[in-house]
Order: C-alpha cells, then structure tokens, then sequence
C-alpha cells in the first residue's frame, strides 16, 4: 500500500495544475495517468491561448477568466507559449453587429482590440481573401500543451511529488463516506491510501466519479482537427460571427491547425470519428483562408470536450459554459473527493488553483497558491521542456511539429 497525502488523478493540464500548486504549498501529492501524461483532450486541442474574445458577448466569466490567464501564462510559462496575437476577421457576408457587438464587450471586459482595414489585415495575415472587410485585433496567443503539462509535472517534482503515467486507476474502495483505497494498475500496481482524492479525468471524470458512487453529469462533445502545410501565417484567425465550425485558424511555425467541429458523444472511450467533418474543416477554413484549401494534410484528429451541464446540456454544446466547476463530493457523502470538470486549456492554472485551495482547506494547510507568481521549470530550455515531454511519455498530436519528440502518434488518428 503507498501513502500519499492527495492523489490526483488524471494527467492532462488540469491534473499536472493541480499536482504543481498544491507541490508548491508543501503537500504531499501523487499524480496518475493512465498512459502517458498529455493523453487527453489537452493534447488534442488547438492550443489555442485564448484571449476570452471568443466568449466576450455570450459567457462572460469564461470570458475574463482568459484574459486573466492568458496574460499570467505569457508571463510564468515561456517556451510553452509563443505570443502570436490574434485577429477577428468580419468577411464580405458577415453581420457587422456582430463585430462591433463583440469587440464592445471585449473593450468592456478589458481585452485590448484594434480595428484596422481590410488592407491592413491582409498585410498582418497574407492569404486572407479579397473579400475581408475589416478586423480587429485581440491578444490571443498559442501554447504547446505537451511542453505545458511535462513542465508542470516536472515543476509538481521538484517540489516533492511522485508523477506516475501508464498507471490507471481501476477501482476505489469507500468505507463510512470516505475513499479509503484507490487501486492502481500498470507501473503503479499497487493500491493508494490518500487522505484526499482529486479528479482531474477531464472527459473521463463521469467514469472515476462512478467508482466512488458519486454521479457527475458531464456534457462530452467531440471536435474534430486538422493540421496542413502552410508557413505564411504568423497570427491566430478567427472568424468574426456566430461560433460554428471551422472558424479558427491556428499558425504553427510549417503548418496551420484548422478547427474545429462539435457533437455530443456519450462515451470518451467509444465514439464516432466522421470523415466529413474534416472535409467540412477545409472547405469553411478556407472561406477565411483560402490556400489551405489545396494544402497537403499533416495530421487529423478528434479530442472530447470535459463540459460540465448540471441542467442537461442543449445542442451541439456550444451554449454550454466553458466556465469550470469545483464539485465538491463531501455534497454527495463521499468527504474526501473532490472533481475538477469544464474549464479550458487557458484557464487550467486558475482551475488548479481553486480546487487546490478546498484541498488545502480541508487538510487545514493555511498556505496559499503561489502559481500566478513563480516561473515554471524550464520556461526559457525548450530542450528541457522537451526531455521532460519524453520523460512523461506526453508528446502528442496536436504540436508535433514543434515538441522535438513524437512517439505516441497513433495510425487511428491519422
Ligand atoms: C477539439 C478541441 C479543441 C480545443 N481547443 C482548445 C483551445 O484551443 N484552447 C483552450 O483553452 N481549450 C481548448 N479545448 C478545451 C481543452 O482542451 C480542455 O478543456 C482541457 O485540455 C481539459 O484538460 P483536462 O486536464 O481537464 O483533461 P484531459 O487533458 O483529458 O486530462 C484527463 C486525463 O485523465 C486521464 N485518465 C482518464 N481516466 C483515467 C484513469 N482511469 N486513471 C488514470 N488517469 C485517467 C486521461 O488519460 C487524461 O490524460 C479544446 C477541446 C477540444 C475537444
């Protein structure tokens, strides 16, 4: 039996987040994952850092809390994020209300905007189509999540904890409303005592909710992206209208990531991949950039949104709140449980910090976060950075053009 003050489970953003800051307050944490770290729905995002520009009219709280955290990551995470900018781009057939309504919210929330003419976009963006009316400006940036995940793992380590991938947690043991045992597989192999269990299983967290007896009402969407060959764009592109497929453009250094698409699933393990979506991800990004239209494909793959909709979800999901939850269990009878589920990539330092902070609560440990503060190890090497991807077994698919490691691109996704 291994002892640990907090098991934290899952080892995507969230997981390894978590993992760092409560490291940095002086507790005792054992993470697992069970493949490698960054397997989830982390490394099957756009990386996009967003500016909360996207949500600036309809979800304001997702809204400011990316600006918050797009400006602290610029700042503590170095090579794990390149700051590109972004741009809102009104096209000939898109309501100009609609522009001007979002990029007034965005002023409101305090999300610096531009306006600038179709001229002058083209010249911040060649390839835009000869029908951009206008554009605005926003402070969007791009992050690596390979790199971000290993360095806080690698950061949660040196400051104590035990970092296991390739260890699935297969079953818990509750006694008197509390998990007393937690059974590992893999390189564990082993059973964990914790005083505290913390669920960071992203899409999965229904299922290790379940283990414990406790109901979690996830809303899953899958999206569907693809990676093609295009070197000439040095800034993210998004469409500015209604949120819906294929309206943003992501530039890595040789390639561009297109994306993405939205569908409810049911199971993160077992769901529909349709090729259509990627041909419709071509033929809509190319409305906003035409040369991708006919540009060689890289890599295609789907990830799994962890939503949270405790009133049910509607839709496709784009209504349900990007907003993160802190779902503490000791609610449902079990004490010492707590889940981490909605959020973003963006925002998962301050989703690691709040539920980090009823943790320490509960343990009676008074110190406070210090992650908003202190750099992340290996900010400034990205050769480092990309040891410890190796180390963790978290290179991935979404910046494999870019992490110097890609060893777990699997045939499926391509
Ligand atoms: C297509 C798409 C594009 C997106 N684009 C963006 C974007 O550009 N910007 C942005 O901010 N957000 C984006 N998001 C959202 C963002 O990616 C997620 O909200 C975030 O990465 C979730 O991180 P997480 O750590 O909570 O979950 P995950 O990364 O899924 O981590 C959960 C981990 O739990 C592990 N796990 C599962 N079961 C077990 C078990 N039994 N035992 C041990 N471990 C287990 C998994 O292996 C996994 O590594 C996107 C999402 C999708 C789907």
């Amino acid at each position: 039996m291994i002892q640990t003050t907090v098991l934290v489970i899952g080892g995507g953003a969230t997981g390894a987040g978590i993992a760092r800051d409560l490291a940095l307050r002086g507790v005792d944490v054992t993470l697992v994952d069970r493949d490698g770290l960054d397997s989830g729905t982390t490394d099957r995002s756009h990386g996009l850092l967003h500016s909360g520009a996207r949500y600036a009219e309809t979800d304001r709280p997702s809204a400011e809390e990316s600006i918050a955290e797009n400006r602290i990551l610029k700042e503590i995470a170095g090579e794990a994020v390149r700051e590109t900018g972004g741009l809102f781009v009104q096209l000939g057939d898109d309501d100009p209300a609609y522009f001007d309504r979002k990029r007034e919210a965005c002023e409101d929330i305090g999300i610096p905007t531009e306006v600038i003419d179709g001229d002058e976009a083209k010249a911040r963006a060649p390839g835009l189509p000869d029908d951009v009316e206008r554009a605005f400006t926003v402070p969007d940036a791009i992050t690596y999540p390979a790199r971000l995940v290993a360095m806080n793992a690698a950061d949660a380590r040196e400051h104590g904890a035990s970092i296991y991938p390739h260890a699935p947690v297969e079953e818990m043991t509750v006694e008197n409303g509390r998990i007393t045992s937690v059974s590992v597989g893999g390189m564990v192999n082993d059973e964990i005592s914790a005083e505290y269990v913390v669920n960071a299983a992203g899409p999965w967290a229904g299922k290790i909710g379940a283990m414990a007896g406790v109901d979690i009402n996830m809303f899953l969407s899958r999206g569907a992206m693809t990676a093609v060959e295009y070197d000439e764009l040095d800034v993210v592109l998004n469409r500015a209208r209604e949120p819906s497929n294929a309206d943003i453009v992501v530039p890595h250094e040789s390639e561009v990531i297109l994306g993405t698409t939205s569908v409810p699933i049911d199971d993160p393990d077992d769901y529909d991949r349709d090729p259509a979506e990627i041909d419709e991800l071509r033929t809509k990004s190319a409305e906003l950039l035409p040369p991708v239209e006919d540009a060689p494909e890289r890599r295609t793959w789907w990830g799994v949104r962890p939503l949270y909709a405790p009133d049910d979800g509607a839709g496709d999901g784009r209504d349900v709140s990007r907003d993160f939850f802190r779902l503490d269990h000791a609610d449902d009878g079990v004490e010492n449980f707590v889940s981490a589920v909605g959020g973003k990539l963006t925002t998962y330092r301050q989703m690691a910090e709040s539920t980090s902070d009823l943790v320490a609560e509960r343990l009676g440990v008074d110190a406070e976060s210090t992650t908003a503060e202190q750099e992340l190890i290996g900010a400034d090497d990205p050769e480092l950075l990309d040891a410890f991807v190796d180390e963790f077994s978290a290179a991935g698919i979404a910046d494999a053009d870019t992490v110097a490691t890609a060893d777990r691109l699997s045939p499926a996704d391509d």
